[in-house]
């Protein structure tokens, strides 16, 4: 192939199918979409419960790992991405968060003109399709369907009951006025399937005559001339082929891909991309730097009442009905994701925003990871606190110039006595949330990490040995304005024409909340800034 398009578009996930369907609505511009992974057929993963099964489809699912973490033992820790159309919104959990509106107020002050929150916020809410309604911070008639969870659960009623005993207030939505408290969580689905960026944004567009999408076409490098981006060379099971663009590169391959991708094309820190054999275009030691991830842990108890997933995954005849009451009614556990319910807290009260998500998992698991989950035999849930603000940074490098080979993920988690300090704040509010009388008249005992665990040493033991990634990774490729950035806030690569990037990895700093809803809105308004230089340039 060497056809030539206005736009190439690299990694068809949450925020590439957003802009292939953008930048291709007018009819005006011709739109290649590369995705590396097939379509997304796999009927798990229209399943809200089946994002279980998709974490660990090496079909669909890049399954990587980090580098040995030396915080954390030397564990190398499981990192499940998308891979296929949709990316990560297709195998994700589903859990609709936009973050802390301080969040966005800390990207304008760090330089990121026109990323304050009541500069983001039309972009959510073109986005959205809120099934309660619109009012000031949510749209409708969005691409993006946002539903309440099917229906109450028992055990995220008692777990709800008892964060409020246990000091924390109720908050209807998280994504309104006000983030601290706890509630139930929105997720992206429509009448109980997962609505992924494939659904919502490139179903509507894929019979458009200037949208091409071409899964199973790994983007190898971006092919830049004269400081301009004049194509992507991409690998295909035909081989190796190349496609001209005219107008822009948009790569949108993640927090892990896209850095990978700019370092193949040689823009990353120079002496890394000389290491690896890889000429240097332009020396940017951000590429691939300011890498950020919320961090957590999870702590399980037994309970006595047989209501938990847990059960519904040892029975076959619960399995069975639950089949056929999805497949009837699109009711019953498999109707939902099993994350129903949340909080956001501080993990000091003198902080200015929430620093710790509470999720409430109604399943517990005796094994989670890159070799698949594994419930505990008997009822159990789940109480996971998430550090939303780790001080620690971390860098995506190239394992191997072979640009088809996994990157190397290196994380900092626990690097300061705060990331430490805040994981067990969290820690221990779990506790105390499980021992107030609304969760207590469910609960046998502690199973992770069991009641001898209590001293600070022997929990900062426990997390050292079972802490884990949030797959939230963000600002690999960062955008700001000094040389710590990769992209401009029109998210434009600097020193480089035509080439944008465009997803998770611009954020400055991770919101403190889920990445898919603000990767959307990043998209949205990187889509309305493109067009719109476009028609500048005209
Ligand atoms: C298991 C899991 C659970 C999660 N749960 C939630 C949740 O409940 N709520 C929430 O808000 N967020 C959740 N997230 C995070 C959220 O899904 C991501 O932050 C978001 O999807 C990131 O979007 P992105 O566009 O940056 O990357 P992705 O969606 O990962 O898209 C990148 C795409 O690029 C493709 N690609 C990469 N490299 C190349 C290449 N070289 N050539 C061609 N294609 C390439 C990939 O295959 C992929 O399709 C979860 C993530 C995971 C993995």
């Amino acid at each position: 192939m060497s056809a030539e398009y206005d736009y190439i578009v690299t990694g068809a996930g949450s925020a590439g199918c957003v802009m292939a369907a953008r930048l291709s609505e007018s009819g005006k511009y011709s739109v290649l979409l590369l995705e590396a992974g097939p379509p997304d057929t796999n009927p798990w993963i229209h399943i809200p419960l089946g994002f279980a099964r998709t974490y660990v489809n090496p079909k669909i699912n890049w399954m990587f790992e980090t580098v040995p973490q030396p915080q954390m033992g030397g564990r190398k820790l499981y990192l499940p991405r998308g891979k296929t159309l949709g990316g990560s919104s297709s195998i994700n959990g589903m859990v609709y968060i936009r973050g802390n509106h301080g969040d966005y107020d800390e990207w304008r002050q760090r330089g990121c003109e026109g990323w304050d929150w009541d500069s983001v916020l039309p972009y959510f809410k073109k986005a959205e399709n809120q099934t309660r309604g619109s009012d000031d911070f949510h749209g409708v008639g969005g691409p993006l369907h946002v539903s309440d969870q099917p229906s109450k659960f028992e055990l995220a009623d008692a777990a709800l009951e008892a964060c409020v005993e246990a000091g924390i207030p109720r908050n209807p939505d998280f994504n309104g006025a006000q983030q601290d408290g706890c509630g139930y969580y929105q997720t992206t689905t429509l009448n109980r399937r997962r609505w992924s960026t494939a659904k919502a944004y490139l179903n509507p567009a894929k019979t458009r005559p200037n949208l091409t999408i071409q899964t199973g076409a790994h983007a190898t490098k971006v092919v830049i001339e004269n400081g301009k981006a004049t194509g992507v060379e991409f690998q295909t099971a035909q081989g190796r082929q190349i496609a001209r663009c005219r107008g822009e590169v948009v790569v949108s391959g993640g927090a892990f891909g896209s850095p990978q991708l700019l370092q193949l094309s040689g823009l990353g820190p120079a002496e890394h991309l000389q290491d690896m054999g890889i000429p240097v275009v332009r020396d940017m030691p951000a590429v691939g730097a300011n890498l950020h991830d919320h961090f957590n842990t999870n702590l399980s108890w037994r309970i006595s009442k047989p209501i938990t997933l847990n059960d519904l995954e040892r029975s076959w005849p619960k399995k069975i009905a639950a089949a056929a009451q999805y497949a009837l009614f699109r009711s019953g556990p498999m109707a939902s994701n099993g994350i129903h319910a949340g909080a956001f807290v501080r993990s000091d009260s003198r902080l200015e925003r929430p620093d710790i998500q509470i999720n409430i998992f109604e399943w517990s698991t005796l094994r989670r990871g890159k070799d698949g989950v594994v419930p505990h035999p008997f009822p159990g849930f789940t109480l996971m606190p998430v550090h939303l603000r780790p001080e620690g940074r971390g860098t995506v490098r190239l394992g191997s110039p072979d640009p088809l080979a996994p990157p190397a993920v290196q994380f900092d988690y626990l690097r300061t006595e705060y990331d430490m300090r805040a994981i067990l704040a969290g820690i221990r509010l779990c506790r105390h949330i499980a021992g107030q009388p609304a969760l207590h008249a469910y609960t046998v005992n502690e199973i992770i990490p069991g009641n001898h665990v209590v001293s600070d040493e022997d929990l900062a033991q426990f997390v050292r040995e079972t802490g884990v990634s949030n797959q939230h990774p963000t600002s690999s490729c960062a955008m700001g304005t000094g040389t710590n950035s990769v992209v401009d806030p029109r998210l434009r690569v600097h020193g480089i024409a035509g080439l944008r990037v465009v997803d998770a990895s611009i954020m400055p700093v991770v919101v403190g909340g889920n990445t898919n809803a603000p990767t959307i809105m990043i998209a949205e308004k990187a889509a309305a800034t493109m067009l719109e230089d476009a028609q500048a340039a005209a």
